[in-house]
């Protein structure tokens, strides 16, 4: 079957014929391409045809589609146990690990997904505080959980309203929601409500709605408020997480969360993710204390030994660093040819993330500052980059994706695709 017909299929059994919006062509105006391998810094279509993958499934692929170290230790424990809902090894090892990595955490626990991690991390909070609300960022993504469907109002200052259908009325009240970057906005709020607050959660980088790299002292004022008026610090790091670094956003920031969530990269490419914090934190959680949380498919051994498996790859070759040195030359190369061409983009990066967005007079901080027509714009380009054999996600907020395996001729290849693409985006018709 071709992409086209497996979409008509897919459309007929499943909303939208996507499993996750974000994978939808809908915004991109043009036929879906239907992918059924992956292997390094390439996926393959159902048609046969080769592509550079810069979406690398949002993440957790950072050696790669099915880096063979990993690949060996998955097919090793696969074909002992799949799953056991039982005490298992494989846990214990990767917990180990990650608590001996990461100075500020004791203790974590392991979950599916990312969203899951957020959602009891929040739990925790209002179970550690015995308050209810919770700050947000406009800007930040923390998943789908209910409290996180949240954008501020029109309304006074802090009010919010949900940003899906169905998200309770109960629960908008109770979030709070501030604007990226406004330190007097979340003053305001802290002073309004700050002792009814049971955390703020923020994503130290936000990179899920551009990549909006904020200032070190912001964050930090952030964090000191917080402490000021007892609120739990919770820092959403599923996708910087063990990224940038082993410890992370906070660690490059120096400040000590109380709470911190893991995702993508920390399942090697199997759906895991841990909420994670100090001993006196973690002993609210069920058996050792009152807040319940639980997963059938918890901890998976296959999940577990992936994740493990890609850390100490990470470490043995230093890989984040690399990746950030790649990635920084790969958008300066980027950025001259957009000067030489005098083309309306720039090529915004942090460690292993990329970000391609219009040209702006001023730097990108915020929602706020997202010129017009950016999804249109970059329709253009997505398709011009998908005819060259090049894919990202279909969407102009989410981020790229270096890999271990974008190496040197992967990227002197991406390169040129991106250089006409771009060129071919700008030219007005
Ligand atoms: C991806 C992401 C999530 C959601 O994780 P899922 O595994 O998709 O549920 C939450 N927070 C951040 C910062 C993320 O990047």
């Amino acid at each position: 079957m071709n992409s086209n017909q497996l979409f008509e299929k897919s459309y007929a059994v499943t909303p939208g014929g996507v499993h996750s919006p974000v994978r939808s062509f809908k915004m991109m105006e043009c036929d879906p391409v239907f992918f059924s391998e992956g292997k390094g810094a390439y996926i393959t279509s159902v048609e046969g045809k080769k592509y550079i993958d810069f979406c690398q499934s949002f993440g957790p692929n950072i050696l790669g589609h099915r880096d063979p170290d990993v690949q060996g230790a998955v097919c090793k424990v696969f074909n002992k146990v799949w799953t056991l809902g039982a005490l298992d090894p494989y846990s214990v090892e990767l917990s180990s690990w990650l608590v001996e990595k990461i100075p500020f955490i004791d203790k974590l626990r392991f979950v599916c997904s990312g969203t899951e991690a957020v959602m009891t991390a929040l739990r925790l909070a209002r179970a550690y505080t015995g308050r209810q609300k919770v700050l947000k960022f406009e800007g930040c993504y923390h998943g789908h959980v209910d409290n996180m469907l949240v954008k501020s109002g029109s309304g006074l200052a802090g009010m919010a309203e949900s940003s899906s259908l169905g998200v309770e009325e109960k629960i908008v009240e109770n979030t709070l929601v501030c604007g990226l970057g406004d330190l007097n906005h979340v003053e305001d709020i802290f002073k309004k409500h700050g002792d009814d607050l049971s955390c703020v959660i923020l994503e130290p980088l936000p990179a899920n709605y551009g990549l909006l790299v904020q200032e070190e002292e912001y964050i930090k004022a952030v964090y000191n408020l917080a402490k000021k008026y007892g609120a739990l610090v919770i820092f959403d790091e599923v996708i910087s997480g063990l990224r940038v670094g082993f410890t992370g956003m906070a660690g490059r920031l120096d400040l000590t969360p109380d709470i911190v969530t893991y995702g993508k990269v920390i399942g090697g490419g199997f759906p895991v993710g841990a909420y994670a914090a100090r001993k006196d934190i973690m002993a609210h959680m069920a058996p050792e204390g009152g807040v319940y949380q639980a997963g059938t498919l918890a901890a998976n051994p296959i999940g577990m030994v992936a994740g493990l498996t890609t850390l100490k790859k990470l470490e043995e070759h230093n890989v984040q660093q690399r990746l950030e040195e790649r990635t920084t030359r790969f958008a300066a190369t980027i950025n001259e040819h957009i000067a030489k061409h005098n083309l309306p983009w720039q090529m915004i990066h942090y460690s292993s993330l990329f970000w391609l967005a219009p040209k702006t007079e001023q730097p990108i901080k915020s929602p706020r500052d997202f010129p017009d027509n950016m999804t249109q714009t970059f329709a253009k380009y997505f398709r011009a980059c998908l005819k060259r054999g090049m894919y990202q996600a279909p969407n102009a907020y989410e981020v790229g994706f270096m890999s271990w395996a974008h190496d040197d001729n992967v990227l002197a290849a991406a390169q040129q695709i991106i250089v006409e693409s771009l060129k071919e985006a700008s030219e007005t018709h």
